[in-house]
């Protein structure tokens, strides 16, 4: 469904060092309590069934996927944090993800593009899109707020979703969108 395309061990490696021990327990398996995290992966590549494995990656992934597309929500409806460029179409989208931590700002370019092929290639400059290749919430903050002007509508688009994350959109910015509309008439 999502990221299936990544080697096992690279969606293994971005779980955290909890929850690989987590998976331990759960499996009998013992002997990583004292494992630093990367002998942990190489530990738990070794000790559980691959199926089991991806079963569990696959659980997390849906999980960060529908924690951060909940925050993406909120994200799209502001300006402020997701700016589109508007020359953004179809088959290109640029847009600047900003927002105030407590101890700076956080500042990503995000990109779409769409032309050659029938998936379409996203990226942003964060650690967790860069090195993790997760689809972060800054992209799908993007993502959102392209569905919500119409740049392109959920049956059209080709990269990651999950039947989750789909059903918050439905339910939260497609839905909204309609109101608002039928209020300014
Ligand atoms: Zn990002």
């Amino acid at each position: 469904m999502i990221q299936e395309h990544l080697p096992l061990e690279s969606r293994v490696s971005r779980l955290t060092v909890q929850s690989l021990r987590n998976l331990c327990d759960a499996q009998n398996v013992p002997g990583a309590a004292n494992l630093l995290k990367r002998q942990l992966i190489g530990f738990v590549m070794k000790s559980i069934d691959h199926k089991v494995l991806e079963d569990f990656c696959r659980q997390q992934e849906d999980i960060y996927f529908a924690e951060n597309m909940a925050k993406a929500i909120k994200w799209a409806q502001s300006r402020k944090i997701v700016a589109l460029d508007p020359k953004s179409d179809y088959t290109i989208v640029n847009a600047v993800f900003t927002m105030r931590r407590s101890d700076g700002w956080e500042v990503y370019n995000v990109r779409f593009v769409n032309h050659t092929t029938d998936d379409v290639a996203t990226s942003c400059e964060c650690v967790d899109s860069r090195e993790k290749k997760y689809f972060c919430p800054h992209q799908m903050s993007v993502l959102v707020r392209c569905l919500s002007e119409g740049l392109f509508d959920l049956d059209h688009w080709t990269g990651p979703m999950t039947p989750e994350a789909e059903e918050l959109i439905l339910a939260n910015v497609l839905r909204r969108k309609k109101k608002g509309r039928r209020l300014h008439r």
